[in-house]
């Protein structure tokens, strides 16, 4: 989003066109800059196999993964839906990995039959898996290395108390199954909670990875996961990609060397692809003064934008339909009846009643984990692709809240 002789556009589309066309609460992802985000992290890494995974679960628009397909990242999927939304992209099954925590044994045999890449994490279900598959299926084992590095207790995964992955302590049982059922292990990975910062945290990771591949002769690629993160504010702190991949090329090159042959090296970003090319677009219903603050309460609420209730994320947000107004300060509010503040005590240049406010980094675990809480419809869904305004999801109608209903009474 640029501000562009007063009027914010995206691909030199003007976003408040965009809100007349398709109304708000809408999404808009600007695809140009999804693939620029992919080019960056590719272009960080030399001399090494890469592969990017996109982790779906951000944001899972068919037409995105698509987008995705079409630049070459491959995925990451969490469930045996988001499998078949993949399949359903055109994804060959090969290309499609599915890294399950605490789903039923079933979704597993599914997965399977769809022939996608397994990920195990748990010693339980490895056992299960080699008593009913043994070495027919290939597979991918979920390591926990137990690093605690990460931007906030609800995404540290990689924590002792975490229900993630099978501990890096447990690792000679690991080998033990897998040596008694034949098991085929062609990956090891790690996913140690978003926003790892520090090329060394990754170091770290990765070592501990290098360490185990040495007792796994049959592997074909190491996955790293992701953490890797993106500006929420100015001047955040961002994840050093072009350090990590410099410094993770040179140690993942000295591994192969030292294993004997040469791996793929795998990545499953979410956020860093999708974040920062989404904007989500709200008009103000309200302006209310209370004793505390004024209040821009908007046409949305926790239920199509849950990060700031639920982690404490910053959005930030700019008033784009008055960008020259005199700047005051606001608390920007929901109309979800339970507290719902997209942000408090904001400088936006002066909101009026009707006035669209942007919420920018709005890509990933925006819509994705939007509800109809307060049986209010899902927002639209927009993309700029090649200078165009696509709507890639219509909004939800009031058919769409009844359809799964069945009336008894
Ligand atoms: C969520 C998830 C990711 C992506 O995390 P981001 O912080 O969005 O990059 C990657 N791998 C797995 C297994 C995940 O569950």
């Amino acid at each position: 989003m640029k501000l562009n002789n007063g009027r914010y556009e995206m691909q030199g589309v003007d976003l408040l066109e965009v809100c007349n066309e398709f109304g708000t609460p809408v999404y808009v992802y600007d695809a140009d800059r999804i693939v620029a985000q992919i080019e960056k992290l590719r272009g960080s890494f030399s001399d090494i196999q890469v592969k990017l995974k996109y982790a779906m679960k951000a944001l899972s628009n068919i037409n995105i993964l698509k987008l995705m397909k079409e630049a070459g990242v491959e995925i990451d999927t969490v469930s045996i839906q988001e499998v078949q939304m993949a399949l359903h992209a055109g994804f060959e099954p090969t290309q499609i990995l599915y890294t399950p925590n605490c789903v039923s044994f079933e979704e597993i045999r599914m997965a399977v039959e769809y022939g996608v890449v397994i990920n195990i994490d748990n010693i339980g279900i490895l056992e299960q898996f080699g008593e009913e598959f043994g070495n027919r299926v290939p597979l991918c084992i979920r390591v926990n290395p137990h690093l605690t590095a990460g931007g906030n207790s609800k995404i540290q995964v990689g924590h002792i108390g975490s229900k993630f992955g099978i501990s890096v302590f447990q690792m000679r049982h690991v080998r033990k199954v897998v040596e008694h059922f034949n098991l085929n292990v062609v990956g090891l990975h790690m996913h140690s909670g978003s926003d790892f910062l520090e090329s060394e945290v990754f170091l770290m990771a990765a070592e501990v990875l290098f360490n185990e591949a040495q007792h796994f002769p049959d592997l074909q690629f190491l996955d790293m996961g992701s953490g890797f993160k993106v500006a929420y504010k100015e001047n955040d702190i961002t994840t050093n990609i072009e350090a990590i991949g410099r410094d993770m090329s040179r140690e993942f090159k000295k591994f192969c060397a030292s294993y004997g042959r040469e791996l793929e090296l795998w990545f499953e970003p979410g956020k860093y692809l999708v974040s920062e090319s989404g904007v989500f677009l709200v008009s103000t219903n309200v302006i209310k003064h209370s004793p505390a603050a004024v209040f821009a309460g908007v046409d949305s609420g926790l239920n199509h934008l849950i990060r700031p209730m639920m982690y404490g994320s910053h959005h930030d947000i700019v008033n784009i339909s008055n960008p020259k107004g005199t700047q005051r300060v606001y608390d920007v509010v929901g109309y979800i009846c339970e507290t719902d503040t997209f942000g408090s005590d904001r400088k936006l240049n002066e909101v009026r009643q009707g006035d669209v406010l942007a919420m920018k980094n709005a890509g990933a675990y925006g819509f994705s984990m939007s509800s109809n809480y307060n049986s209010r419809f899902r927002p639209a869904e927009v993309m700029i692709y090649k200078g165009e305004a696509k709507l890639i999801r219509r909004r939800e109608t009031f058919e769409d809240l009844l359809h799964t209903q069945i009336e008894v009474l």
